[in-house]
C-alpha cells in the first residue's frame, strides 16, 4: 500500500479503553483485532469488554458527576477546558486523520476534514457553554418564578463507525458545555479515535471520571450500557433496529434520548436549476464517505425537461469516480467490512433482478489490495419507488434517479420514505425555494447547496423514522439538558 504512513498508524498496539481517567483492558482480558478496511489486514486491537467494565465506567462517570468538581465547575471554566480540548486537537489533527482514515478505510482528505471538525465541535462548545441560561417568568403577586438550566448527570454517547471523530466531538462538546459527565462506547469497527479523545480530555484538565470510553461490541458493552440503571440520559447514531433496541433498554428506566437514525435523504432538481453548480454536489452527498454517511442524498429527483440531461452528465461522473486504499486519497475508499460490502452488493443485485438500470459504474484502482472491501460506486435509473433501493437506507456508493412532473409529485416522491433527515432543493425560483423548503419533511432543508457534516452550529436530526432529538447547535445544549423550575414566595 501507499506511504510509510499508513502502515505505521498504530501497528501491532494493543490500545486501552479510558475508565476513571486510566487505561484500562477489560476485565475478561478479551480482545477485538482492528482490521483496516483498505487492505482488511488487523494491525491492532482494543478491549470487548462487558457489563462488568460498562459498570465499572457508569460509576466512575457517577461519581465525577455526584461528587464532582466537574458538575460544580462555573460554565466558563468549563469552557476553557473545551477550548484546551480544542486546541489539543488541533494539534493533533494530522494524527487523529491518519489515525481515523486507517481504522475505517476513509481516504485521508476526510480524516483530515473529520479532525477539522470535531476541532471545530470542541470551538463551538467551549463558547457556548456559558451563554446558555434559563429563564425569569411572570407569575403571581409575591412570587418569583425562574428556571436554571441543568445537566443530566450521566450520559451515555453510542458511536457509529462512520464519523466516529466528528459525531464524539459533537456529543462529547455539548454534554460536558452543560456538566454531564460521560461514558462513550464507540463502534467495535472503529474505537481508536475515541480512546485517543479520552486522553486528550485529560490532557485539556478535564478531570478523571468525566470522560469514559468504554470498547466493545454493541451486543454486549452497547446493551448493557443502555440498560444501565445509572445513566441518565442516552444518546445515539446508528440503524434504526439498533436505535429501537436503544430506546426500549432506555424505556426500562424511564430515560431519556436522543436517536439519530440515518436517511434516504432526496435531492430535488428541477428544470430552472444552475446544473454546473448543482452537479459536483449531487455526486459528492452520495459517494463522501463511500456513501456511509447517514446525509448521504441517496435519490435525485429531477424535472421530466432536465432527466435525460441530468442523468447523462451524472452517468459521465460517475464512470470518472475510483475507490481505493486511504492513503492514495481517491473518491473513495473502503467500505467499513465485509458485512456492509455484502450489504451493499445485496441492495445493488435485488435493483437489477426487479429492473432497475444501470447508468455507470466507477472502479477500483489497480493498487487497490484484493483483500480490501472496496465497492465502486453505482448510479441507478429506472428504479421502481416501491423497491427496497428506493426506500432503505443502503449505507454505499449507490444513486438511484426517478424522474418528476411537477411540485406536487416531487413532494410526494420526497417525502415518500419512513426517513426525513436531509433534503436538496435545487432551483432558482425564490418562491419554489421557500414552498418546497416547508413542504419537505427532514430535519435540515439545503436550497441550492447539500452538506449536513458541515456547519457544527446548524442543528440536525430527523423527522419520522430518522430519530428524534437534536445533535449539534445551541439546539444540542437542550437536549443535554433540563429544566428545573424554581419557585420562590416571598409575599
Ligand atoms: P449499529 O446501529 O448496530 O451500530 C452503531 C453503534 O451501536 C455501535 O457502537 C454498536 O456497537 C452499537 N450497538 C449495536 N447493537 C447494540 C445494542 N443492542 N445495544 C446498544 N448498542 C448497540 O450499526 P451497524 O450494525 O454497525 O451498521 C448497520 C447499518 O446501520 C448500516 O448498514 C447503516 O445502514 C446503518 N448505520 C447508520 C449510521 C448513521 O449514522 N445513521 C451509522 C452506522 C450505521
Amino acid at each position: 500500500m501507499g506511504s510509510h504512513l499508513a502502515r505505521t498508524v498504530a501497528e501491532g498496539r494493543a490500545f486501552m479503553q479510558v475508565i476513571a481517567g486510566r487505561p484500562a483492558d477489560a476485565l475478561s482480558g478479551r480482545r477485538i483485532d482492528v482490521v483496516c478496511p483498505s487492505d482488511g489486514k488487523i494491525f491492532a486491537s482494543i478491549p470487548a469488554s462487558d457489563a462488568a467494565d460498562v459498570d465499572a465506567a457508569v460509576k466512575a462517570a457517577r461519581r465525577a458527576f455526584d461528587e464532582g468538581p466537574w458538575s460544580r465547575t462555573p460554565a466558563f471554566e468549563r469552557g476553557r477546558c473545551l477550548a484546551r480540548l480544542a486546541s489539543l486537537v488541533e494539534r493533533e489533527a494530522e494524527a487523529l486523520a491518519a489515525l481515523e482514515s486507517r481504522d475505517t478505510g476513509k481516504p485521508i482528505r476526510q480524516g483530515r476534514a473529520d479532525a477539522a471538525a470535531a476541532h471545530r465541535y470542541y470551538e463551538f462548545y467551549s463558547g457556548a457553554a456559558d451563554k446558555i441560561h434559563g429563564d425569569t417568568i411572570p407569575f403571581l403577586e409575591g412570587y418569583t418564578a425562574l428556571t436554571l438550566r441543568e445537566p443530566h448527570g450521566v450520559v451515555a454517547g453510542i458511536i457509529p463507525w462512520n464519523y466516529p471523530l466528528q459525531i464524539l466531538a459533537r456529543v462529547v462538546g455539548a454534554a460536558l458545555a452543560m456538566g454531564n459527565t460521560l461514558v462513550i462506547k464507540p463502534a467495535e469497527d472503529a474505537s481508536l479515535t475515541a480512546i485517543r479523545m479520552a486522553e486528550l480530555a485529560l490532557e485539556a484538565g478535564i478531570p478523571e471520571g468525566v470522560v469514559n470510553v468504554v470498547t466493545g461490541y454493541g451486543h454486549e458493552a452497547g446493551a448493557a450500557l443502555s440498560a444501565h440503571p445509572m445513566v441518565d440520559y442516552i444518546t445515539f447514531t446508528g440503524s434504526p433496529p439498533t436505535g429501537t433496541a436503544i430506546q426500549q433498554a432506555a424505556a426500562r428506566n424511564n430515560r431519556g434520548v436522543t436517536m439519530e437514525l440515518g436517511g434516504k435523504s432526496p435531492q430535488i432538481v428541477f428544470a430552472d436549476a444552475d446544473l454546473d453548480e448543482a452537479l459536483p454536489v449531487l455526486v459528492n452527498a452520495i459517494i463522501q464517505n463511500g456513501g456511509q454517511t447517514c446525509s448521504a442524498g441517496s435519490r435525485v429527483l429531477i424535472e421530466k425537461p432536465i432527466y435525460d440531461k441530468v442523468a447523462a452528465a451524472l452517468a459521465e461522473r460517475f464512470a470518472a469516480l475510483v475507490a481505493g486504499p486511504h492513503d492514495l486519497d481517491l473518491d473513495l475508499g473502503a467500505l467499513i467490512n465485509l458485512r456492509q460490502k455484502a450489504r451493499v452488493e445485496n441492495y445493488v443485485r435485488a435493483a437489477e433482478e426487479a429492473g432497475a438500470k444501470v447508468l455507470a459504474r466507477g472502479r477500483i484502482h489497480e493498487q487497490a489490495p484484493k483483500t480490501g472491501f472496496y465497492f465502486p460506486p453505482v448510479l441507478f435509473a429506472d428504479v421502481d419507488p416501491a423497491e427496497p433501493l428506493a426506500r432503505e437506507e443502503v449505507f454505499g456508493p449507490v444513486l438511484a434517479l426517478f424522474a418528476f412532473e411537477d411540485e406536487a409529485e416531487a413532494v410526494r416522491l420526497a417525502n415518500g420514505t419512513e426517513y426525513g433527515l436531509v433534503a436538496g432543493i435545487w432551483t432558482r425560483d425564490g418562491a419554489r425555494q421557500h414552498r418546497m423548503a416547508k413542504r419537505v419533511r427532514a430535519g435540515q432543508v439545503f436550497v441550492n447547496a447539500y452538506g449536513a457534516g458541515g456547519g457544527v452550529e446548524l442543528p440536525f436530526g430527523g423527522f419520522k423514522k430518522s430519530g428524534h432529538g437534536r445533535e449539534k447547535g445551541f439546539e444540542a445544549l437542550f437536549h443535554m439538558s433540563a429544566t428545573k423550575t424554581v419557585v420562590f414566595r416571598h409575599g
